[in-house]
Parts: structure tokens; sequence; C-alpha cells
């Protein structure tokens, strides 16, 4: 609550659901010594928690850190903002040991004992470009990356609140959505981003929906209820065969058999000994388990791909063979890549893998756009 305070005091702006500026935690971490801040373009000010102009930001800046405080200007301090003087400028950020990330917006620094935190509150739309660079990679067709941009604009509408008590709506990891900065943001993806900007979609009530999705779902996506125990109507399982011949259709490893034997031992009910399964299509309950095992607990349980799978048994060693990578739950990224290369459209995209739903704008929602 701490933090969240600050930022109220300090900004006299909380971000919060109905508006168009979001808050990204970049990192939380031990104080450094210092840390690198340099402007890659436009320009930007140092600013105290009273909004006092404390100095401009020059080109390559560290800020330096001493005695569990901040140090700008000669001032000592517990919370400084970085600013831009004019819309729209750059800030190189680097953590000691991590990459630099290139962003656009305020930085929040805060400095709490021996940690520091930082949050960057950025426009929507901006984000949404280092999102989809993050989660999708480069060289797909401009129509899928359109579906993900309207996916990702729905996950982050509706996954605000998650962070709430860190005084932050969403963190740069694949927790929320990986968020990576602006570096490798190029032109399709910006094009994307503006393309469907504001478009969200939205379930039969309304609502943004849980947009998940992930990177392969083998020839079949998964209901929601069957990963996280809670049906959605929009999330069900739907048939797929454009990913099957994409990067990561098939899986196998291999687990010593006591190993396999144990576990199940652990966690079905019922009599049987069986190791050896072989469902000819995707299963939520292992067979004979008496509906006891899922496929997704095997899976988390023993680092799987994938809950799609079969196990032969050799009584030495247990070889599972998979298919997909991922949850399975909603879009399936490379089924969609390959549905736009071959002329479906983001709307089509999107109504395959979330039934009964609505593409609508976020202004419907009662959503502000303006950057
Ligand atoms: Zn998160
Ligand atoms: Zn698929």
């Amino acid at each position: 609550m701490k933090w969240l305070l600050l930022m109220v005091l300090c900004c006299g702006h909380v971000v919060a659901s109905g508006q168009d500026r979001i808050r990204i935690g970049l990192f939380d971490g031990h104080l450094p010594k210092e840390l690198s801040v340099t402007t890659e373009s436009g320009s930007f000010e140092w600013v105290d928690r009273e909004g006092r102009v404390l100095q401009a930001l020059g080109k390559g800046t560290q800020l330096k850190c001493e005695g569990a405080l901040m140090v700008v200007a000669g001032e000592r301090l517990d919370y400084v903002c970085l600013r831009p003087t004019v819309p729209g400028g750059r800030v190189r950020l680097a953590y000691p040991g991590e990459f630099p990330t290139l962003h656009s917006g305020r930085f929040h620094f805060m400095v709490d004992g021996n940690r520091i935190r930082c949050i960057l509150e950025t426009g929507m739309e901006t984000y949404l470009q280092g999102v989809l660079s993050a989660e999708s990679g480069k060289g797909h067709h401009p129509e899928y990356y359109a579906a993900q941009a309207i996916v990702s604009r729905t996950y982050t509408v509706q996954a605000l609140d998650r962070h709430r008590l860190q005084g932050f709506d969403l963190c740069d990891d694949v927790h929320c959505q990986a968020y990576h900065g602006l570096g490798t943001v190029n032109d399709t993806l910006r094009e994307a981003v503006r393309s469907t900007a504001g478009s969200v979609v939205v379930d039969r009530s309304g609502r943004p929906i849980t947009a998940a999705f992930h990177s392969n779902c083998g020839g079949h996506t998964q209901g929601a209820e069957n990963v996280w125990q809670r049906p959605l109507n929009y999330l069900v399982g739907v048939p797929d065969s454009f990913c099957l011949a994409m990067p990561h259709a098939q899986w196998t490893k291999t687990v010593p058999t006591a190993e396999w034997r144990e576990w199940l031992a652990a966690h079905r009910s019922g009599e049987s000994t069986r190791t050896t399964f072989l469902p000819n299509s995707r299963v939520n309950f292992l067979p004979d388990s008496g509906q006891s095992v899922r496929a997704a607990q095997a899976r988390a349980a023993f680092g799987l791909q994938s809950s799609f799978f079969v196990t032969v048994d050799d009584g030495e060693h247990v070889r599972f063979m998979g298919q997909g990578f991922g949850h399975g739950v909603g879009l399936c990224q490379e089924g969609a890549m390959e549905r736009a290369r071959l002329g479906a459209s983001a709307a089509d995209i999107l109504h395959h893998y979330y039934r009964d739903v609505r593409i609508t704008s976020m202004h419907a929602l009662g959503w502000f756009l303006s950057e």
C-alpha cells in the first residue's frame, strides 16, 4: 500500500480501469549503486514528489543511489519521477545485470530500504506494441499480428487489477504479458496496433473476455474448465489442424518408470496400476484414473510442454509423446499464424478460437483512447 500511496501523492494521477494510461512494473530489486538512464529521443526531466523540477535528463545519465536513497541534483530522495517535457520521447533504462530496454512515458522510481522499484506509466497502445513484439516474434502475416494485438489489448483490459496492491496494473513478465520495451518494435507491429486501435473481444454480455492464448494447441484446443476448473462459455475446445506442421506441434520426454508409477499412485483413486496411456484425442483425465488425474496435473508435475500426450512404458522408462505447447486454452498462436498466411482475417481467426464473442471498441466500454 505504501507504493500506491506514493503514486497518489507524487503524481496526482493514478491510472485505473476506464483511463487510457497504464502502469507497468518494470523492476523491483536490490538498490544498486547506480542505474543507467539514457535519453534516446525527445527530452526528459527529473521531478520530485511535489512536482518540482530538479534538473533535465542529460544524454547519458547514471541515477546514483546512496545510503538507501536516490541522489538527483544533489537532493537525496526516496521517490523521483522522470517525465517527458514534450510527448513522444524515449528513454533507455538498464538495471545492473539486465539488458537495457527502451520505453516511452513517465518513470516512477521508488526506494524502500534497500530495494528500488520502477513503474512505467505509458499509453495503452504504445505498451501493446512492446507486448506484440515480445509475445509474437517477427516475420508473420499482418492479419496474425492484428489478431494478436486485439487479444493482447483485451487481455490487458481484463487483467488490470492483478497488481493493484503493488501500485501498478501489470507486470512485464509472462505472469501478465511479456513486455520488454519498444526496442524491437518494427513498422509491421506498429501498424497492427494502429489498425486495430481500441478493438477488444467481449463476451455475450459485453464484458472483455479472458483472452487466453498459447503457442500451439497440438490439433485441438482445451476448454477453460480443464485447466482452471472454471468453465467459460467462450473458451471451449475447438479443432485446429492449422498448427500441426508448425514448429511446436510435437514433443517427447522420457522419465524413469518408477517416478511415473509413484506419482500416479499418489494421485489416482481406484486399483489400476496402468502406466501406459494411449488416448486417441485430447483428454481431460488420464484413462482408468477414475477421473482423478487430470492430464494438466501431469503436465505441471513433469514439466511437459502440453497436457496433450500419450505414454508408453517399457518397464524402465516412460516415454511421453505429446502435441502442442502451452496450456491449450483460447487462441493457438501458431494456428493463427498459419490461418493468416492462408488468407484468414483477424476477425475470422478470433471467432474460430473464441466462441460466441463480439469484437468491439473500448469506446463502447467507456474507455478513453487518447495517448
Ligand atoms: Zn503480473
Ligand atoms: Zn492449434
